[in-house]
């Protein structure tokens, strides 16, 4: 009997061994700048560069060819709000495969601005959203209970 193995990673050959790499997340740091200097932090001394978004895409749609069961995109920083071309960067990665798109931020920047954006490009998926909105309500539950 014949195997037939579908090639879907990305394959790197060592001098040791081949190995087939499938990513199961993507993440890209979209900017070093931060508006806070928490002490632990490398951004708080990295170069305070944005990423340009033609980079961002191209790291993605990288990304995308190799995790083909992937829907999750990790949006960090440094701070990702801080961004100076933050909605555009938001728009764009949407709108090229960022299907499930997390941020990973202080929320300190965050304005109803940015509230009505990730309402207009919320989830096309109802059963998505649901499952994230739901996550939304415990964690606002339970930050109400720390503060009561
Ligand atoms: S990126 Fe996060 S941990 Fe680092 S300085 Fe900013 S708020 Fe602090």
């Amino acid at each position: 009997m014949d195997c037939v193995k579908q090639q879907t990673g990305l394959m790197i050959e060592t001098e040791q061994a081949i190995y087939e790499v499938i990513f199961g997340q993507i993440q890209i740091e979209i900017t070093g700048i931060c508006n806070m200097r928490c002490a632990h932090c490398r951004a708080a001394n990295d170069q305070k560069q944005d990423m340009p978004i033609p980079q961002m895409l191209k790291i993605l749609r990288f990304g995308r060819s190799y995790s083909p069961s992937c829907k999750e995109l990790l949006l960090s920083g440094g701070e990702p709000l801080a961004h100076r071309q933050f909605e555009e960067v938001l728009s764009a990665v949407r709108e090229n495969g960022g299907d499930f798109i997390t941020l990973t931020t202080n929320g300190s920047l965050l304005t109803s601005r940015h509230l009505d954006l990730f309402a207009k490009l919320r989830s096309r998926s109802e059963e998505a959203y649901q499952h994230f909105f739901n996550s939304f309500c415990l964690i606002t539950r339970a930050y109400r209970e720390l503060n009561s």
